[in-house]
């Protein structure tokens, strides 16, 4: 049997625009409904591990995906003081042989354009921009979203928007997210504006006390990725996300490394911005019915795993899998959550955990006090072959 009426999406996030092509390559037609009268995804970079890319190539977007991205060929974990590696380890083709699918690094930006390229070549109209979601009903044949571009109905609603989801507060109003005692400085910085531009290897965190910064080059290796973290007390400023002031910065990181330094120049020079990283407590179930979650909107997490959009490009694999079986929604819906809920909630602790590890690790650097590495557990997952019939959601 097939759909007879629309999967909705609320979001044209990483999360909605993965459902939405998996539902289109599997004939399933969609309407995503974006709040952006544009789609800007600009200023930051993301990283993709093999769990990451092995999905997106299920979509059909891994030659697009490879041109647009960095293949960064080793990492380390550096002291904040002397600049030193603590740790390191081989990225490229070693990490590729053992997964299967490389790790890559791209502007978030380049990432949009290669999913919304592809949903265009398959529905030009699938997307709707200027429809901020506004509300929600529901009834035995479908659902009804309002929108600030229009009313969609449709079988049913996957909320992808986001860490504010209003698909969330409709479904179970647990209120603003709420502050997780880390701010994070990020900007793209043109490598030729550093100090040093020829700084190895091409991928490094520098560790220091309640503090960490995170480096990693993009676009042709011509930008570097740079963020910043610090655990604070509190966040008292307006909103979520402001020009950062170079003042606060710089002292925040002082005495700090010369090439961490010479990153945190880059960040001042090129109009960073300082974000408040905000959180929320697991719900207990995502679905209701006809409506369910995914992304963040789901589960959000700290960004310390580097997992947070690859865990939102497995949901949305997962959740087109789902759907894509027949016409009953909500089974479908209830599938996906069994799926999805306890790797979910897995990676959020761990993302937690080792947030607390890199920021709160002494930094001594020696033999028998070995600096903290993650353990690469998430990079197994395949969600474009893992069976979907599990019973039980554990
Ligand atoms: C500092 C930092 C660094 C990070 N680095 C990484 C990394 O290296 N690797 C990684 O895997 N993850 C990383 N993440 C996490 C990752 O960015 C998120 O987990 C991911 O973007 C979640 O995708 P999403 O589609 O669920 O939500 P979002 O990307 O937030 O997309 C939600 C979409 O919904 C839209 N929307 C919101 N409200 C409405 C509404 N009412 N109606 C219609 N549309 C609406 C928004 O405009 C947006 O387009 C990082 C996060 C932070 C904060």
């Amino acid at each position: 049997m097939t759909h007879d009426q629309p999967v909705l999406i609320a979001g044209g996030g990483i999360a909605g625009l993965c459902t939405a092509l998996g539902l289109l390559r599997a004939g399933v037609p969609v309407r995503v409904l974006e709040q952006a009268a544009v789609l800007r995804e600009v200023g930051a970079a993301v990283s993709l591990a093999p769990n990451a890319t092995r999905a997106l190539d299920s979509l059909g977007v891994g030659a697009a995906l490879r041109a647009a991205s960095n293949w960064p060929q080793r990492a380390a974990m550096k002291h904040y003081k002397t600049g030193a590696d603590m740790v390191a380890y081989d990225m490229g083709k070693p990490m590729e042989g053992r997964w299967g699918s490389p790790y890559l690094q791209l502007l978030r930006a380049d990432l949009h354009n290669v999913l919304t390229d592809e949903l265009h070549r398959w529905d030009p109209a699938a997307l709707k921009l200027g429809a901020r979601v506004a509300g929600i009903s529901q009834d035995s044949n479908g659902v009804t979203v309002e929108t600030a571009a229009g009313t969609f109905r449709g079988s049913c609603l996957v909320g992808a928007d986001g860490v504010r989801s209003a698909v969330r507060a409709a479904l179970y109003g647990d209120g603003a997210p709420d502050f997780t005692g880390y701010v994070a400085w990020r900007g793209v910085v043109p490598v030729e504006s550093l100090r040093n531009p020829d700084f190895t290897p091409d991928t490094a965190v520098f560790l220091g006390p309640q503090r960490t910064l995170l480096r990693y080059r993009v676009r042709d290796q011509s930008a570097v990725n740079v963020v910043a973290f610090a655990r604070v007390d509190s966040w008292t400023e307006e909103g979520w996300s402001l020009p950062a002031d170079p003042a606060e910065l710089r002292a925040a990181f002082a005495g700090w490394h010369e090439e961490a330094e010479d990153m945190i120049e880059g960040l001042c020079s090129s109009g960073a911005f300082k974000w408040g990283l905000f959180g929320r407590a697991a719900l207990p179930r995502w679905q209701q019915g006809r409506v369910s979650l995914i992304g963040d909107a789901a589960h959000p997490q700290l960004p310390f795993l580097g997992q947070g959009a690859a865990m939102a490009i497995e949901d949305g694999v997962l959740m087109a899998r789902a759907l894509a079986r027949g016409p009953d929604v909500e089974a479908a819906l209830a599938c996906y959550e069994r799926l999805r809920y306890p790797r979910a909630t897995h990676v959020v602790q761990r993302a937690d955990a080792h947030g607390l590890r890199i920021h709160q690790h002494l930094v001594t650097a020696s033999a028998d006090d070995p600096v903290p590495r993650d353990d690469f557990a998430e990079f197994d997952f395949d969600a474009a072959t893992v069976s979907l019939d599990v019973q039980e959601r554990s």
